[in-house]
This record gives C-alpha cells, sequence and structure tokens, in this order.
C-alpha cells in the first residue's frame, strides 16, 4: 500500500489550515499588566525594617532615580530608616579589573556568611558604568554562589550620574540595607582613580587587592591608595606564583613600613591568598574583625564613623547647592551665552563666574 504522504494532499507546496492565534488563558490580564501598587513611604519602610529584600530592592530603585518625585519619595524613606541603620560592618573592596574582585567577593561573602552568620549586602561604586551604559561591578552573575545565597543582597553600581552622585547613592543605599539587617556591607569599587577615596569614606575598612608578578608591584600604585587601605591582600597566590607572591608582599611591607603612622593606630597589614583556590581567606576575615575591635575598644570606629556622617553633610549640601544653580532655567540660558564670551576672549572665566553667581545669588531674593 502506498504511504500516505505520497497522496495529493501531501504535497509539498500545499497549504494546510494551521493553528489560529491562541486567545489569553485570561483575559483580563492583559489589561492589569502594568499597572503595579504604588508604594507609600510607609510600604517601604515596613517592607526593609522586616527584611523584605523585594521591597529593600525596589527602594534602592528609587534612590537611583532621576524622576524628581522618586527622589523625594527616596530622601522620606531614608530618613525614617536612618535610626534603624549603623548596626553593621563595612568593608571597602577594591582593586584593578582582573585582580579577582568579583572572585574573592564571591569566596568572602560565603566564607563571613558561615563563619559570623548574619546577611551580607554587596554593593559597588563604578563611575565608569555611566559610560558603558550597565555597570560592570556587583553584577550578580560574576558572584555565582552569593547571588543564590538566600542571605545574601547584590547590586550593581547604580549607573547614572558624576562620581560623586553615583557615590551617595551607593552611601544611601547603605542605609537602607543596614535597616533590611544586613549586618555585613561590601562596597566594591575599581581601583583606578578616585573612586577608592568615595569608597573609603563610607566604609569601616579598606582592602586593597593586589597582584604579584609584575616585577615592579609597588610602581603602579599609587601612594594615596595604598596610605588609605587598611590591608593589603595579594591575590592568586597558588600554583607558580606562590614564591612571586610571597616575594611582593615583602616588599609591600617594607613600603608599608615607611608611612606614617596611621589615625586609627592600627598597622596595615599584607596577607597572601588564592580567591580561586580558596587559600588564606580565613586570614583575611580574621584580619578586619581583629581590626574592628581594635577600633572599637580604642574609640576609632566611633570617630570614623562620626567624620564620614560629616563629610556627607558637606557633600548633600554641595550637590544640592550645585543641581540647584545648574538647573535654574535663567541661570542655564546666560551659562550659553557666558560659555561663549569666555571661548571668544570676550570676558575671562573669573568674571564670567562672578557675573554668573551675582546673577544667581539677585534671583534668590
Ligand atoms: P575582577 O575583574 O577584579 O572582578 O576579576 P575576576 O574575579 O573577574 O578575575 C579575573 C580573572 O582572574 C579570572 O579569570 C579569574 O578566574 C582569575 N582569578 C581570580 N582569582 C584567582 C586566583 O586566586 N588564582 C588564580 N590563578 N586566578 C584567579
Amino acid at each position: 500500500m502506498e504511504h500516505p504522504e505520497n497522496s495529493e494532499a501531501y504535497a509539498g507546496l500545499t497549504v494546510n489550515s494551521g493553528v489560529g492565534p491562541v486567545s489569553n488563558i485570561n483575559p483580563y490580564l492583559q489589561r492589569n499588566r502594568f499597572v503595579r501598587k504604588q508604594l507609600t513611604v510607609n510600604d517601604y519602610v515596613e517592607g526593609i525594617l522586616k527584611g523584605n529584600s523585594a521591597i529593600l530592592g525596589q527602594a534602592v530603585t528609587l534612590i537611583e532615580s532621576v524622576h524628581p518625585d522618586h527622589q523625594v519619595l527616596a530622601q522620606e524613606v531614608i530618613e525614617k530608616c536612618l535610626p534603624y541603620s549603623g548596626n553593621s560592618v563595612r568593608v571597602g573592596i577594591s582593586g584593578v579589573p582582573g585582580a579577582g574582585k568579583s572572585t574573592s567577593i564571591d569566596e568572602f561573602g560565603i566564607h563571613v556568611l558561615k563563619e559570623y552568620g548574619g546577611k551580607l549586602a554587596v554593593l559597588a561604586i563604578d563611575p565608569s558604568s555611566e559610560r558603558t551604559k550597565g555597570s560592570i561591578l556587583g553584577d550578580k552573575t560574576r558572584m555565582e554562589k552569593l547571588s543564590v545565597h538566600p542571605d545574601s543582597f547584590i547590586r550593581p553600581s547604580p549607573s547614572a550620574g558624576s562620581l560623586g552622585g553615583v557615590a551617595r547613592k551607593t552611601r544611601e543605599t547603605i542605609v537602607l540595607c543596614e535597616a533590611a539587617g544586613y549586618d555585613k556591607i561590601f562596597v566594591e569599587t575599581v581601583g583606578v582613580g578616585q573612586s577608592e577615596t568615595a569608597c573609603h569614606s563610607m566604609v569601616d575598612f579598606f582592602l586593597l587587592i593586589q597582584l604579584a608578578g609584575t616585577g615592579d608591584e609597588l610602581q603602579g600604585i599609587k601612594r594615596g591608595i595604598m596610605e588609605m587601605a587598611d590591608g593589603i591582600i595579594i591575590n592568586k597566590c597558588d600554583g607558580n606564583n606562590v614564591e612571586k607572591c610571597q616575594l611582593a608582599a615583602t616588599h609591600f611591607r617594607n613600603a608599608l613600613h615607611l608611612f606614617p603612622p596611621t589615625e586609627s593606630g592600627w598597622m596595615p597589614k599584607v596577607l597572601t591568598y588564592s580567591g580561586f583556590y580558596g587559600y588564606g581567606i580565613k586570614e583575611i576575615w580574621d584580619m578586619v574583625y581583629a581590626y574592628v575591635k581594635f577600633v572599637k575598644a580604642n574609640g576609632y570606629f566611633e570617630y570614623r564613623r562620626n567624620e564620614q556622617a560629616k563629610y556627607w553633610m558637606y557633600e548633600s549640601i554641595n550637590n544640592k547647592l550645585r543641581n540647584n544653580f545648574y538647573n535654574n532655567p535663567t541661570i542655564a540660558d546666560m551659562l550659553k551665552v557666558a560659555e561663549k564670551s569666555v571661548l571668544n576672549g570676550e570676558k575671562t572665566s573669573f568674571v564670567a563666574a562672578k557675573q554668573l553667581l551675582d546673577a544667581y545669588f539677585a534671583l534668590l531674593h
């Protein structure tokens, strides 16, 4: 017998009737899809205080939003969370790209959660993310183990604005995370410039990840960054790199001895480890917690936090004043004209600046 597929009806060019469009399972679903309940300040605060990480995430999105209404709401949420914040150990982790930050943070996070319990938030300051449209640092996919840990909260760097703006948002996010019960905060930053200073201004302990093996370990690092470090850790101390790492550690130790004593009275330590193989990680966190104990006993912990609070107050004032000036429509128009006059050589920069500021102050009256 002939196979049925050889009959006329199965010819290749025959168009068989297909399946029509599938109707919605719930015809009302479509209509309500984009209607999300607008949370009030109290909804946010209650959710955060209960440790609801979804609400915490939404509140952080508010902080990052450029929408003026969101900013007002965010500030109210932050203010209400402030009394519940502060109870944490904040650690800055810096290193050049490729130093092994994400590999290390994944291991460090798992280690501290296992050894010390509690909850961990990983935040980031990455001013370059504005250029790359989307942050590199703090990306969940880079931290495989931590990203699926129930007690961790990972948030990439805010992407909009200047370094100052990005850092301020991270600082505000710390407040919310602490109110949500995160008692360990890591702030990751890429070790290439001023972002370390911003990171240093919001953490209790600053860890600098270094690599050995280039032969000129100390040349590439700015003295200022080394001076900020409370601990220098040399990564990739594994395989045939062990000897080089130990040599680098000796170089760093010798260099640190030449620095003036630190304000805290703590002598920065140099350790070697392997983030990939998990060697030497316990020693790093023993060091961080020994430091915390040391500075809590001598009062420096409290002092540094107060100094940081003061710093951020001035930062906020500067930020507000600057925005108020540049966002003023009259000033914005005048600026365009003034810029041209300066470029044409009709006015000096100082005269133009003075005239603009005088005009601004006159507008305020
Ligand atoms: P980041 O750019 O600083 O976040 O660095 P990554 O964590 O992405 O690491 C950069 C590269 O170094 C990756 O290929 C890692 O596998 C590798 N790496 C990280 N830690 C170690 C380590 O302890 N030993 C070795 N041999 N390689 C490592």
